[in-house]
């Protein structure tokens, strides 16, 4: 395809909006006598946890999402190890996503934490798109209580950087125009489309920088990565042409994946991150009075391979065990046809979402149903740790008090100057990447 300025809007009146350090900040928000210490929240703290945010501190000393927690331990003993408290973290989700509705109504979710929005037109409302950005700040501030970082620019890409480049707490406007200068000096790994591999691959060539891959001629990016060299070059551009696309209430689909920093050999560590994506999927599902006919898988292979499994039971499914009993079913057989090698990327989907039918199931009980909504009106009452699964209390150390996890530990203050530290980035340096890029 040919590009050409036309392409592009004249005025930059996207934002990229994203929460600092998701998870971790809702922590700290309730337990305040750990900032400034290496917090790490993970899914499962047993050995085969994996973590899903690290608090700027505890970056500094290399702890990444979606890593082992048994590596982040190793990398920084004296850190705070929190379980994972979704129930909490989602209602501060819904909030964040009301907030942007109020200022526009093309809000694309992006995740339970970001989200693009398009905020052309709404001046006469609510002023210029960096006025806007501002005074979103100030609300998921007052209202949350956690801070975001905004980049604005003329399209999703250069947005999403510019947000990343901010962090913690930035606010960062690229004008019209300036995209590809604004790009030129960042390292390529700030480039959404550059995975590790890829880096590897472009560092190899000597380049450094997305100015660099800019500067590349196509063809010989064309020669290293086929179809993407080219697709790679326009990005190092800040071209991009995606629009914002208004997503509200009704998802068609709900997923969840991770890419592990380094490829993960280890099947109990892949079926425990099924679990918590199947539970994740499955309070959205419930969140929304929603199940699902389909149940999907996807799994990447280092280095470009990609494969999707889906399966579509007889009745739909909204309830953890069977999003995971569906979804580990698929790995299990799509792992032993590749003969378990290492993962790079793991997800789970669910599509088809239907209304979730409250009849009885010929030949199921209820009981799962009913267990879940047990479960569910507790922590909506006593906060999300006041119920836990048997099996989550064996693996979890710590007492809780009035719904929160007291966890035992004493850690040394720490300088507070922490380094922003990039986010985990999805590398597209496979055949497919994914649909909701970036
Ligand atoms: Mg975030």
């Amino acid at each position: 395809m040919e590009y050409t300025p036309e392409h592009m809007s004249d005025r930059a009146t996207v934002l990229h909006v994203d929460l600092d350090a998701f998870y971790v900040s809702m922590e700290l928000r309730r337990r305040p006598e750990l900032r400034g210490l290496p917090v790490v929240v993970a899914g499962g703290l047993g050995n085969r946890g994996v973590v899903n945010t690290a608090s700027y501190e505890a970056r500094r000393f290399g702890v990444r999402s979606a890593m082992p927690v048994s590596q982040a331990r190793r990398l920084c003993p004296q850190a705070v190890f929190l379980e994972s408290d979704y129930h909490y973290y989602s209602v501060a989700s819904k909030q964040f996503h009301a907030i942007l509705r109020d200022f526009s109504p093309l809000v694309e979710p992006a995740g339970a934490d970001e989200a693009y929005m398009d905020v052309a037109g709404t001046e006469q409302l609510f002023g210029a798109a960096a006025e806007v950005a501002a005074r979103i700040k100030a609300r998921v501030n007052a209202e949350i209580g956690i801070t975001a970082s905004v980049g604005v620019s003329v399209n999703k890409l250069v947005s999403k950087v510019a947000s990343d480049a901010g962090k913690p707490n930035g606010l960062v406007v690229v004008e019209a125009g300036t995209e590809a200068a604004f790009f030129a000096p960042r390292p390529i790994r700030e480039l959404p489309m550059v995975g590790r591999r890829t880096a590897e691959v472009l560092t190899s060539l000597g380049i450094r920088t997305i100015g660099d891959i800019a500067r590349t001629p196509e063809a010989a990016l064309v020669a290293k990565f086929g179809k993407h060299g080219a697709e790679l070059r326009q990005r190092a551009l800040g071209i991009f042409d995606a629009p914002v696309v208004a997503q509200r209430g009704d998802a068609k689909s709900i997923s969840r994946d991770i890419t592990f920093d380094t490829d993960e050999p280890d099947g109990d560590r892949l079926r425990a991150v099924l679990r918590s994506q199947a539970e994740r999927i499955a309070k959205e599902l419930s969140t929304s009075g929603k199940a699902a006919r389909t149940v999907s898988l996807r799994l990447r292979f280092p280095p470009f391979e990609t494969l999707s499994r889906s399966f579509t039971p007889s009745v739909a499914v909204d309830v953890a065990d069977e999003v995971y009993a569906h979804g580990v079913a698929l790995f299990e057989r799509a792992w032993a046809e590749n003969d378990r090698r290492p993962v790079r990327l793991i997800g789970l989907g669910v599509h088809n979402i239907v209304e979730r039918a409250r009849q009885l199931r010929l030949g199921e009980t209820l009981e799962a149903d009913r267990l879940q909504d047990t479960v569910e009106a507790l922590r909506d009452r006593y906060g999300g740790a006041s119920v836990l699964r048997a099996n989550e209390l064996q693996r979890n150390p710590y007492r809780h008090r009035d719904g929160d996890y007291i966890p035992p530990f004493s850690a040394p203050k720490l300088d507070p100057a922490a380094a922003p530290d990039e986010e985990v980035r999805e590398a597209i340096d496979g055949a497919h990447p994914p649909a909701d890029w970036p």
